[in-house]
């Protein structure tokens, strides 16, 4: 296995900034593989697994699911690839995590590539959120849930901004726009284009 093969992105950014939707893109376009938390824990949900039936108030309510559950995901599947080549889509979204990520891709060796921040204002992220939960089904796309998800972010999730740019990962990117402008955004930031 050679070093340089590896490739790791992780995108930062609110509820609703559209990290979903550019992780896809740049997923399909670079041969990544895209591992969104939510989507797995969703998925779990709607099997009804013992993780899924364990997991589904926390995210019915906009709340994280504990820190262990999600690392042992996470394990499980960098475990099974050759190479490293992800991008990170809610994932991670405490300190903890981010640490325990740190020391999982450094027995790997796989360092981290970037860190994209997909900056969108506040009053913005409910509206896209609501006008998502329309064709989403999601249980957590409402305006109330949607506002709890916010807030966790800003008490869990932000101080991971100054971990990666204390690090030298972080890249902003303007977050508001068409799709298309915020991928180009993004490919310039990561030195793609
Ligand atoms: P998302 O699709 O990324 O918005 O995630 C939906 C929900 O899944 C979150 O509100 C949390 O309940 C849960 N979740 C997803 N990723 C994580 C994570 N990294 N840590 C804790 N909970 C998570």
């Amino acid at each position: 296995m050679t070093q340089h093969k590896h490739r790791v992105v992780i995108f930062l950014g609110p509820p609703g900034a559209g990290k979903g939707t550019q992780a896809e893109r740049l997923a399909g376009e670079q041969h990544l593989v895209k591992i969104s938390t939510g989507d797995i824990l969703r998925d779990h949900v709607a099997r009804g697994t013992e993780l899924g039936q364990q997991v589904a108030p926390l995210l019915k309510a906009g709340k994280l699911v504990p820190d262990e559950l999600l690392m042992a995901l996470i394990r499980d599947r960098l475990a099974s690839m050759e190479s490293v080549r992800v991008i990170f889509d809610g994932f991670p979204r405490t300190l903890m995590q981010a640490q325990e990520l740190d020391m999982l891709l450094e027995e790997l060796g796989a360092p981290i590539t970037a860190v994209p921040l997909l900056e969108v204002p506040d009053e913005l992220l409910i509206e896209r959120i609501v006008e998502r939960g329309k064709t989403s089904s999601r249980n957590d796309d409402t305006e109330a849930v949607a506002r709890e998800r916010q807030e966790v972010y800003r008490l869990q999730t932000q101080p991971l901004i100054d971990y990666y740019a204390a690090r030298g990962h972080l890249k902003p990117v303007g977050g508001v726009g068409s799709m298309d402008e915020v991928y180009a955004r993004l490919l310039s930031v990561l030195g793609d284009r």
